[in-house]
């Protein structure tokens, strides 16, 4: 594909995670807490988390190895990275939360698939032609560095924050409770601001449009999805911390 062809396709990609921003500050998806029974047919949460993730694991590798230019080491880093998140999101994170017999809309599921298709063969495709031509680094680019700081740091607090998610249901009564520690010192969704700092690592690493296209979807679904999250807690926990905030420590 021409690369104008493919950065038109992604300038409307962006533009319409500027429109499901607005829809999703006023409709919460349904699944977790806000899950709604009026979404038509409910799978499995686990099996839904493991369809919804793994399209993107397998489309961005598959455009990775069959795009035309030669692999080098950055694209073998960038799609290590990206191979260990949604390795662990698609095959390991399903298994560990503790939703007593969840289920979750397979409509969800579905966009979410949808999502995952696009976003995957994107990245993927972008670093399999038209990583070579555009960029340029050498190791000690301070942009590559401080990307991957960002990327390890949001990672260690996404993975930190749903860690304490999961501790706070060690008998899986499927209950919820005030989570404490960390970054919850602060905000309510950690483990949203940790995904939020790990993609912009990413695209700060990548620099590519459809890499920031990646980060700018991640706030479209996660600002909103947080906010909701924190006016639940204030109105289901009359003690809940006062000064903590949604997703921006001090801020939001
Ligand atoms: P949540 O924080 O809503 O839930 C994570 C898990 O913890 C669920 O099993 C949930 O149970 C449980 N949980 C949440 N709050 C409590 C509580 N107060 N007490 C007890 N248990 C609780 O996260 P999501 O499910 O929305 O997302 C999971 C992961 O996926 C996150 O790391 C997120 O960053 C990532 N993600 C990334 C997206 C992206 O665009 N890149 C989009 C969506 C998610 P239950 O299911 O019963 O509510």
């Amino acid at each position: 594909m021409d690369i104008k062809l493919f950065y038109q396709l992604i300038y409307i990609w962006i533009a319409l995670a500027v429109v499901i921003f607005f829809t999703l500050l006023f409709v919460s998806a349904p699944y977790g807490r806000f899950t709604r029974a009026n979404w038509g047919l409910m799978i499995n949460n686990r099996l839904g988390w493991i369809l919804m993730e793994t399209p993107s694991l397998f489309t961005f590798c598959y455009f990775v190895f069959t795009g035309t230019a030669p692999i080098n080491g950055y694209v073998w880093f960038f799609t290590a990275l990206w191979v260990i998140h949604y390795f662990h999101r698609s095959f390991i994170f399903p298994f560990r939360i503790r939703s007593k017999n969840k289920k979750t809309p397979l409509a969800v599921v579905l966009m979410a698939v949808f999502f995952n298709f696009v976003n995957g063969f994107f990245n993927g495709y972008y670093l399999g032609n038209f990583y070579q031509i555009n960029n340029d680094y050498s190791l000690s680019d301070p942009q590559l560095l401080v990307g991957l700081v960002f990327f390890m740091l949001g990672m260690g607090i996404n993975l930190h924050a749903d860690q304490v998610l999961i501790n706070l249901r060690k008998n899986n009564t499927g209950e919820y409770k005030i989570p404490h520690g960390g970054m919850f010192r602060w905000i309510s969704s950690p483990n949203y601001f940790g995904e939020l700092v790990e993609w912009l690592g990413f695209a700060l690493m990548v620099n590519s449009l459809p890499a920031f296209s990646f980060f700018i979807w991640t706030a479209a679904n996660l600002v909103p999805r947080a906010l909701s999250n924190h006016q639940w807690y204030l109105e289901k926990f009359h003690d809940y911390p006062a000064s903590r905030k949604a997703i921006l420590p001090f801020i939001l």
